[in-house]
């Protein structure tokens, strides 16, 4: 039996490129896309200005499969979450906070983490698998569903489980149809990617997309930095903010955003915050303080108000633009690092194994990744 192509993994060009395979005029790719995406119709024969014979052929050759939502759940303050199922194994979680006016979708991008930062329960599982990009853009297609006539959703963040830079070219298929005006037309600066700082890729990235970058930075020099964001042994902060000046340096892109966790007593003093300061003096860029969201056995607690406040007026009165998360959703655990899932298979691999694609590989050769393993998550 010929396994049937998902048309939920081709953005515009690749869809023109499978009608062109099968002798159809480009114009068809924006069709089903709106279908899909605009209109959420998975059934070809739905698909009323197709002829009934290419209607029949898509339905032998392809289909519209997008994850199953297992449970929905919705925080006291308004946050949803979804868990979805995958594969019959994996299962991701997808939330979606609803503030005045806008409404933001976080996805997940991986089955778990490859990364081991030392503050994020999403590490604690260890990794599965990359998601495609049917199961990226999935997450999107079912919460613009599950949300229809309740809440807009108007921006994108990829915050979820895993590092989108690590899952490079289905995360900038995902991106593609976001910002498509025949799927989703969000804007670029309302669809964000971030990512742990994974350089070479962020090279990359500046050559494809014109999506919003948003940089898990945590602490103000390396020292502190490699404890909690263990990858930045491999490309430490001087590097990392190349790349982020990089990654603005055309008109195009404006700002970097610099999430920082709020850890009481590792990273939150004013001498750091002071530190901070003059790292980010010539990177055109906002702060935006994430309160520690705690989980089972972390050793890390939350900073408290106070603290927070104190960092805030340092980094506000160097002129930079701060803004603190508030946290969302923390009731049914939907809050930035607390998403885990269900993975299936959390073996001790290196890196090069989990990421066969040759793109990938290429990159990690690169930069010689081997250094990383995966945690053995056991439970
Ligand atoms: N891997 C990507 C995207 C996923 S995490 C990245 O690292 O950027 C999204 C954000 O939530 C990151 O800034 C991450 O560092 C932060 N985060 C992780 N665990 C957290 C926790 N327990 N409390 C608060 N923020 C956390």
């Amino acid at each position: 039996m010929t396994v049937k192509q998902n048309l939920l993994n081709l953005d515009r060009v690749g869809l023109e490129a499978f009608f062109a395979d099968m002798g159809e005029k480009p114009f068809r790719a924006t069709q089903v896309l709106k279908w899909m995406h605009q209109m959420g119709v998975s059934d070809f024969d739905e698909m009323t200005n197709l002829s009934k014979a290419l209607r029949t052929r898509l339905t032998e050759v392809a289909e519209v499969r997008v994850p199953e939502i297992v449970f929905e759940q919705k925080s006291d303050d308004g946050t949803y979450k979804w868990v979805l199922e995958l594969d019959g194994q994996n299962r991701i979680e997808t939330v979606f906070i609803p503030e005045e006016g806008r409404g933001t979708l976080c996805v997940s991008s991986q089955v778990g983490c490859a990364l081991e930062c030392t503050f994020c329960s999403t590490a604690q599982q260890g990794f599965n698998r990359n998601l495609s990009a049917a199961e990226i853009i999935g997450q999107v297609w079912v919460a613009a569903r599950a949300l229809e006539g309740k809440a807009n959703l108007t921006n994108v963040v990829m915050m979820g489980m895993g590092e989108p830079l690590l899952n490079f070219n289905n995360t900038v298929t995902s991106l593609n149809i976001m910002m498509d005006d025949f799927a989703y037309g969000l804007a670029k600066r309302r669809v964000t990617v971030s990512t742990s700082g994974v350089v070479p890729a962020m090279y990359r990235l500046a050559e494809v997309s014109d999506a919003s970058l948003a940089v898990s930075l945590h602490a103000p020099n390396d020292e502190l930095r490699n404890e909690l964001v263990p990858l930045n042994k491999k490309y430490p902060i001087a590097e990392l903010l190349d790349a982020c000046k990089h990654y603005i340096k055309d008109e195009k892109r404006r700002k970097i955003t610099f999430e920082y966790v709020m850890l009481s007593g590792i990273n939150d003093s004013v001498e750091q915050a002071h530190e901070l300061k003059h790292l980010l003096a010539d990177v055109p860029c906002k702060v935006n303080l994430i309160p520690f969201n705690p989980f089972p056995n972390t050793q890390y607690k939350r900073s408290s108000n106070n603290a927070i406040h104190r960092f805030t007026n340092v980094l506000k009165e160097a002129g930079l633009v701060t803004t603190t998360r508030k946290t969302r959703g923390d009731d049914i655990d939907a809050a930035c690092g607390q998403l885990v899932g269900k993975v299936k298979d959390k073996t001790k691999r290196q890196l090069k194994q989990l990421y066969p694609d040759s793109h990938e590989v290429g990159l990690l050769e690169k930069s010689s990744f081997d250094r990383l393993s995966v945690k053995q998550y056991s439970r």
